[in-house]
């Protein structure tokens, strides 16, 4: 799978002349969803990287390209086919991290084609899968700070005995900054890669393949583990120490307002061409060789979102599947906008944030959680388009991670599995995190009439019309009372822009 180049797996560890590793390029990956041609480009040049390698190993390696699967129905077809024309005994495949294509191949009769089976670990993540059900239950609600303390004490990460470095486990009030005019200059100049890409482009135009996005003749994502220690290297020297500072941090000022200081290691993580304990470790061991430039706060802000977020993440999603893929619990049923494909919209915020994704294939965390997503939370749109969206246009998108970010974290379609509390915001957060506000078309300041940011109004229609369901929730009951509190004609027509704003989303 394209997601399983794991070249440290225990498989290749030894050479064995009557194995055959096949890895192949199939419509049914490229068409499952709408895509950005960068991901796919990354996924397919990844594959390839990886086949030379393990080639020049001295496996014996089928790899096969869109050319040579096209007759193929699906994924089962090509490997009951294979097995066939090269007499294999024994069926052997790393288990997939996405539901859809495990169920493919534990579908599949195995004895009836007389094969032996076996599905392997992939060896990538912290958490065993088979320790998920330790932590994770399905339809129970499981909050990310209890889960990441264990992972912390297990894993003897950033501790001093069965305590965390430092006294305190969390240091996420500590990364809120916005950033400076005087801190533009001083943001790092991306690294970025120089992969040719004209041959996979002419490749995907003859094979008809969809796509959307932005692409030049090379891309700029890693595809080899070299590339990746070298992406990881670069964070841990340029990003790292301003990392937790300007997590949240978000401008349309800088040539490089579309990286800041994240490390842009999602891709080469969850494709596994480099694993989450290589990156903590390589971080922590900068950390304690830069003291006087990285702060504890740096690292923990980091550390948590791997061995956190992205465990944590990928339990919910397993634990919940499948039923976790149909839930809607806002009922939300609006259509996605067309600006989501072109950028083109007036919401200065969004604009940038939804043109940096078809740029690059990529957004940082709080574009994707406090502006698209907010959005599209406050504007009720179909999680189902919604995590379409997400999981075709982003380069690190598969879906154990994006579906329980974008449906569970960022939509609250789950009612609250993993957030314990709808992530909605009107302007006024997008104005304290970013700079986005000082050139837009509305007014971040008005709630009502024609120039009045969207956001202001849609967030007290939200919250007004989910009232039952969160006026009893202590993490926002304030809310309510400045619900309660508010003049009632602006209440009127606060409700009423928002109402106008539902009916005509896409002009915004
Ligand atoms: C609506 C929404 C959808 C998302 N979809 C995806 C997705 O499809 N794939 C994906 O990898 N991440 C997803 N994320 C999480 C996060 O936004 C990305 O991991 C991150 O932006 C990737 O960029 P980076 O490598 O520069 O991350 P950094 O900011 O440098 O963070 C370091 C690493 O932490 C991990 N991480 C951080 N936050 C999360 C999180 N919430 N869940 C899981 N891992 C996390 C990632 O592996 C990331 O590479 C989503 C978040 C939201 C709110
Ligand atoms: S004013 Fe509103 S729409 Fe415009 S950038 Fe600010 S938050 Fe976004």
């Amino acid at each position: 799978m394209g997601d399983q180049l794991n070249a440290s797996h225990s498989w290749y560890q030894h050479k064995n002349d009557s194995v055959l590793y096949v890895i192949a390029e199939l419509q049914q990956e490229t068409n499952y969803v709408k895509h950005h041609i960068q991901k796919i480009a990354a996924f397919f040049l990844s594959m390839q990287a990886f086949a030379d390698a393990l080639q020049s190993a001295g496996h014996h390696v089928l790899h096969l390209k869109l050319e040579d699967t096209a007759h193929y129905a699906d994924l089962p077809d090509l490997l009951l086919q294979l097995c066939a024309r090269f007499n294999i005994e024994c069926f052997e495949h790393q288990r997939p991290d996405e539901y859809r294509l495990l169920s493919q191949i534990q579908n599949i009769n195995f004895q009836t084609h007389k094969l032996d089976y076996k599905c392997v670990d992939t060896e990538h993540f912290i958490l065993p899968f088979d320790d998920i059900n330790h932590y994770f239950k399905q339809d129970k609600a499981t909050r990310l700070e209890g889960f990441y303390r264990k992972m912390r004490q297990q894993h003897n990460i950033m501790m001093t005995g069965d305590q965390p470095l430092g006294g305190q486990w969390n240091f996420d009030a500590d990364n809120r900054n916005k950033l400076k005019k005087t801190d533009l200059p001083n943001i790092p100049a991306p690294l970025v890669f120089e992969n040719d890409v004209s041959n996979l482009k002419a490749r995907l135009k003859k094979h008809n393949i969809e796509h959307f996005g932005e692409i030049s003749d090379t891309l700029l994502w890693p595809i080899t583990r070299k590339q990746s220690l070298e992406l990881l290297d670069y964070f841990c020297e340029h990003g790292l120490p301003l990392f937790g500072k300007f997590q949240d941090a978000m401008t349309g000022m800088s040539d490089y307002s579309w990286s800041l200081y994240h490390s842009r290691l999602s891709f080469s993580m969850n494709a596994k061409i480099i694993s989450p304990m290589q990156v903590i470790n390589r971080a922590i061991n900068e950390f304690e060789s830069r003291p006087d430039e990285i702060s504890l706060a740096q690292i923990e802000g980091f550390v948590r979102q791997i061995i956190g977020w992205r465990e944590f993440v990928r339990g919910m999603y397993w634990a919940n599947m499948p039923s976790y893929s149909g839930l809607n619990s806002l009922n939300a049923t609006h259509d996605l906008p067309e600006y989501f494909w072109s950028g083109k919209t007036k919401m200065n915020c969004m604009q940038k944030s939804l043109s940096q994704s078809l740029d690059h294939a990529y957004a940082h965390h709080i574009q994707r959680l406090m502006v698209i997503g907010n959005f599209c939370l406050l504007a009720g749109i179909d999680p189902d388009q919604v995590d379409q969206w997400y999981l075709g246009v982003y380069i690190d998108a598969i879906e154990w991670v994006e579906m329980p970010n974008t449906r569970g974290m960022s939509q609250f379609a789950d009612g609250g599995l993993i957030a314990s509390k709808p992530y909605t915001a009107s302007g006024a957060y997008v104005n304290r995190m970013s700079d986005y506000c000082s050139g837009c078309h509305y007014s971040v300041k008005e709630k009502t009439g024609e120039s009045a940011c969207p956001f202001n109004s849609l967030y007290w229609h939200f919250m007004n019309h989910h009232k039952e369901r969160f006026s009893k929730n202590p993490r926002i009951g304030m809310v309510y009372r400045n619900l309660e509190k508010m003049d009632s004609q602006l209440k009127q027509q606060t409700m009423e822009r928002a109402e106008w704003i539902l009916e005509n989303l896409g002009s915004l």
